[in-house]
């Protein structure tokens, strides 16, 4: 099998194997080949990490952030480095196109080993505060032993943005990866220790729904990021919130994007296109609800129908290829659902719609797929699709498109379209959502706070900004006097 791990876990610095956990199978979604064999975490396998975790995180809090962030910007350095072998590792894992996880997956992670590695020493700092006499300071310190739960369309990027900050700030971290791609965490793992990170610090087990909830119910530990879907999301803050520990929520959306007629064209159908088929479709921050003004909306579809008919759907592994498979044949499935519940509503098919001719038998592959005439209530403008399904809705004028734009339990990202700077701005402030672009889609470099607001979540990830949700304050009031009781 031509990605097999040594094991199926990484724990206290070395690859574990509990043959007693549930077996699975990792499947490259181009040709459905098994590419490795794993089985899940048994509880053991849980207490092991986490008691891993809780010895060794006293010792790395001691250290100063700029030692801690040294090993991380060693481990940028390794991955950029390996960026190919890590990026045909991603491929295989998610079926996404070599073309994008050269650029986009490992690259983004080395971003956030190195920015984290690198601000840590500025950025986690406490104030002082006078009181006369007296005074008081505060510090930040780390939470403890910290829990990363990924989904399946970023592996090695989640598996990084949630462990840089936790590591830099005096953390330890237990991540368990997505059920469908097990496999570039353990690699991230591996990197961590070769970059001189001491062992039990970053562990990775493996496992699904039934694993989850071990590490999230565990009494040791302190926090838990989840990237994930609204349903799963309730669940896990729920369960959080039974012993009070620190949730941060990445979560899933209906994002709308919006284009004026007096935007620029090309760029508003390439940032429309960017934002629903990228990553074939499977990324939590689309912008799947394209609202198009009236007076553009002929020249904005036909543009559209033109470039999205030409993009190059094939062999993941070809450098050619600009659309990928799905993750799974379960996902495929959905998104195939949908597509025809929004024929069956009366959205207009513009192009694709279905799976392509010559590609793999076993291959989860869909076109990508435009419906235009889409209205507020149909099934596939209020659900998350997570696939290439773009929507696009008609509207007449800015009050008017704000107020649909906003009507969704969602509120993770959003974007306008327009060359007026006044209207830009003034869309953008009314607009609910925690990640917001101007004529671009989706750029999400690790200077700026990523996350969302409303039901796509809470906390946020990047920036020095991530720093305050894996860290707790501490407030020291020092009494320069002597004590004064009345009694
Ligand atoms: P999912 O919710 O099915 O699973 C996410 C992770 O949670 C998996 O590792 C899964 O094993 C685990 N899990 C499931 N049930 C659990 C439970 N009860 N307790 C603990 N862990 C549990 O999501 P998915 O299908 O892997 O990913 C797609 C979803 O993720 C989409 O909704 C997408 O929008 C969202 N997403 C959000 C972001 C973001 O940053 N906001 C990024 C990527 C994906």
């Amino acid at each position: 099998m031509r990605a097999q791990p040594n094991a199926s876990h990484f724990i206290d610095g070395a690859y574990v194997e509990d043959s007693a956990g549930t077996p699975f199978d990792s499947l490259y979604p181009a040709t459905g080949e098994v590419i490795a064999r794993l089985h899940a975490a048994t509880p053991a396998i849980v207490e092991q990490a986490v008691a891993a975790a809780k010895r060794a995180q006293p010792e790395w809090a001691a250290m100063s952030p700029t030692a801690r962030g040294r090993i991380l910007k060693k481990a940028a350095d390794i991955m950029r480095a390996r960026n190919r072998e890590l990026s045909e590792l991603e491929t295989l894992d998610t079926g996404k196109p070599i073309q994008e996880t050269l650029v986009a997956d490992p690259t983004s992670g080395a971003d956030s080993f190195e920015f984290f590695g690198g601000v840590a020493a500025a950025a986690l700092n406490g104030a002082h505060i006078p009181l006369g006499a007296d005074f008081a300071y505060t510090k930040r310190v780390p939470i403890g032993v910290c829990v990363g739960i990924g989904a399946w369309n970023y592996p090695q990027q989640i598996a990084c943005w949630k462990a840089a900050p936790a590591l830099v700030s005096g953390n330890a971290m237990v991540f368990k990866p997505s059920e469908n791609t097990p496999l570039g965490a353990l690699k991230i793992a591996e990197i961590l220790i070769e970059a001189g990170l001491p062992k039990g610090l970053f562990n990775v087990i493996q496992g699904d729904r039934d694993t989850g909830p071990l590490l999230v119910g565990h009494p040791d530990v302190g926090k838990v990021s989840l990237t994930g879907s609204v349903p799963t999301g309730r669940k896990v803050a729920a369960a959080a919130a039974g012993q009070l520990k620190h949730v941060t929520m990445e979560l899933g959306g209906k994002s709308p994007l919006i284009v004026f007629e007096d935007a620029d064209l090309d760029s508003a159908i390439g940032g429309a296109m960017l934002g629903n088929f990228y990553s074939t479709g499977q990324v939590c921050s689309n912008g799947t609800r394209v609202f198009v003004q009236n007076g553009i909306k002929d020249r904005f579809l036909a543009g559209l129908r033109d470039r999205t008919e030409k993009i190059v759907i094939g062999d993941p592994l070809s450098e050619e290829t600009q659309l990928g498979p799905m993750v799974s044949k379960l996902q495929r499935d959905k998104v195939l659902a949908y597509i025809e519940t929004g024929k069956a509503e009366g959205a207009t098919l513009v192009t694709g719609g279905a799976i392509p001719n010559d590609v793999p038998a076993e291959g989860t592959y869909i076109q990508p797929t435009v419906f235009a005439d889409v209205t507020d209530t149909m099934t596939i403008a209020r659900e998350e699709i997570f696939g290439p399904v773009m929507c696009v809705l008609d509207f007449d004028d800015e009050e008017e498109v704000i107020g649909r734009a906003n009507a969704t339990e969602f509120g993770l990202s959003a974007g306008v379209f327009t060359r007026d700077i006044a209207r830009a701005h003034r869309v953008v402030d009314r607009l609910e959502a925690g990640t917001l672009w101007i004529n671009t889609y989706n750029l999400c470099p690790v200077e700026i706070p990523f996350g969302g607001s409303k039901q796509s979540g809470f906390g946020r990830e990047n920036s020095v900004e991530a720093l305050q949700h894996y860290t707790e304050l501490k407030t020291v009031y020092v009494a320069m006097g002597k004590v004064e009781a009345p009694y």
